[in-house]
């Protein structure tokens, strides 16, 4: 089959493949300042013969190879990187910083892995770019920034990137995730959660910490509504509904003698229904009101909305189509179906936004004997770090190796001439 042609190339290219990985995993960057490597993306699409755009949505990058007639299809890979402090001891590991809004130095990490998506995209590129007797149609190669919770989709979509690559028929992805390095995990349907993220102050009234009488407390307040949040799923969420609510930042004062007069909520709701989502931010907009008014706090709560990401929904036909393709690569073994996930993505807005059916898959990124070991003793959670953990350290190899595969042939899928 023309697929495994397609690959020839790719054992050659892979050392240098590598060091672009560790190469990008050295220097995270945040959403929407992915200049660093957005450059490094540009260059490497230009090399490889593809029709480079710069700057969508800040800093997003697309590059376009046609190829004759045939379908368009999209390779969609995130930049950003999260700011999470590494401790994986890799001698790639991340000592990058940046400066927030508040001016302090944050640390920096690509503990979601995108900058294994990256590397994987521009390999994909690269060998699709070699072997273009192979197929035919338009291969569109997206970088898109800000994946965490900003919106980068949108702002490429509203940046018109459609207008300036052309509609895809179809829009595929991947994202690593605590599998088995060597497999890939797919899902029709509903694959990824909705998220919405609110964030809340709170007022109480400002005292010396000696004289809580004279004050009101927002700390206190802040506490009991984490604590009272969680009977929100636990007592008025069916136990078929799924839903996880977490407050994911808490900051109130500045000294140990001060009480303060506000405190800061930062929290994600996820749902697969958004019937069941409007009936979790009702309560916990009640909850947020209702311990300000029992604490007798002088104003009410401001509540506002930071992000909201509709789920990933994959189209059931054209992940059909991605399956077989990649089961006849990698094999049945290594291409298995997994349950629905609580994260979150934008990926799905692209597809949306383009009336496209969309693919997105979970790529194995954890070292098979380790995942075997722990998975034989039941300690999946407990020893496999997660994405965004300080300790996330995908395997280079097979994770790079099958993420590139995948890609490309998943993209053969619809543009091969077999
Ligand atoms: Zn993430
Ligand atoms: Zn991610």
């Amino acid at each position: 089959m023309s697929i495994s042609r397609m690959l020839d190339s790719l054992p050659g290219t892979m050392p240098t493949l590598e060091d672009i990985y560790r190469d990008l995993h050295a220097h995270p960057e945040f959403a929407y300042s992915e200049h660093r490597t957005a450059g490094i993306v540009a260059e490497s699409l230009r090399k490889a013969g593809y029709e480079v755009t710069e700057g969508i949505g800040v800093t997003g990058v697309v590059g376009v190879l046609r190829n004759g007639d045939g379908p368009t299809v999209m390779l969609r890979a995130d930049m950003d990187a999260l700011p999470v402090e590494e401790k994986t001891g890799l001698d790639y590991a991340s000592t990058a910083t940046m400066i927030d809004e508040t001016g302090q130095a944050v640390p920096l990490m690509h503990a979601c892995g995108h900058d294994v998506h990256v590397t994987c995209l521009l390999g994909a590129a690269q060998q699709l770019a070699t072997s273009t007797d192979l197929w035919s149609g338009t291969l569109v190669a997206l970088f898109q920034p800000a994946e965490e919770g900003r919106g980068g989709a949108l702002r490429m979509i509203e940046d018109d990137v459609f207008g300036i690559v052309g509609n895809p028929d179809v829009v595929l992805g991947q994202h690593v995730l605590p599998y088995a390095a060597g497999t890939v995990g797919y899902r029709a349907g509903a694959m990824l959660a909705a998220a919405d993220s609110f964030e809340a102050r709170v007022f109480g009234r400002g005292a010396h910490g000696s004289r809580p009488e004279t004050g009101i407390d927002p700390i206190v307040m802040a506490a009991s509504i984490v604590m009272k949040l969680q009977t929100i799923v636990s007592r008025e969420v069916a136990a078929n509904e799924q839903v996880v609510l977490t407050v994911g930042a808490l900051h109130a004062g500045t000294k140990a003698n001060i009480i303060p007069d506000h405190a800061d909520l930062k929290l994600s709701i996820r749902t697969y229904d958004r019937g069941v989502t409007e009936r979790v931010e009702a309560a916990v907009r009640r909850v947020i009101e209702a311990e300000c008014i029992s604490a007798g706090s002088p104003r009410p709560p401001e509540i506002t909305e930071l992000s909201r990401f509709d789920a990933t929904v994959n189209d059931p036909r054209a992940t059909d189509r991605v399956v077989q393709a990649l089961k006849s690569e990698l094999g049945d073994d290594q291409v298995v179906e997994i349950d629905p996930i609580m994260i979150s993505e934008d990926v799905g807005e692209f597809g949306k936004a383009a009336g496209a059916p969309s693919v997105y898959w979970a790529l194995g990124c954890v070292d098979p004997k380790t995942y075997a070991e722990a998975l034989a003793e039941g300690k999946i959670e407990e020893q496999i770090p997660s994405n965004h953990s300080p300790l996330f350290a995908p395997a280079v190899q097979p994770t790079l190796t099958t993420g590139v595969t995948a890609l490309v042939t998943a993209a053969a899928a619809w543009l091969s001439a077999d």
